[in-house]
């Protein structure tokens, strides 16, 4: 299973992971280092602009 963190690439593992997944919890679409990276990600995707998006973070 690939771990490179979706924004910075990094190995998520060495950090305090953070999973996204759109739907269901299968269907997982980014993965980060914290919830930093998941913040930056989001704001450089605009995607908490126009869209009501849903993610499950775990771990
Ligand atoms: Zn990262």
């Amino acid at each position: 299973m690939e771990t490179d963190c979706t924004y910075c690439g990094c190995d998520v593992e060495r950090h305090d992971p953070v999973f996204v997944s759109e739907g269901t919890p299968d269907d997982l679409t980014g993965r980060f280092c914290n919830y930093g990276c998941l913040a930056a990600h989001i704001e450089e995707e605009a995607l908490a602009t126009g869209t009501t998006c849903e993610w499950t973070p775990s771990g």
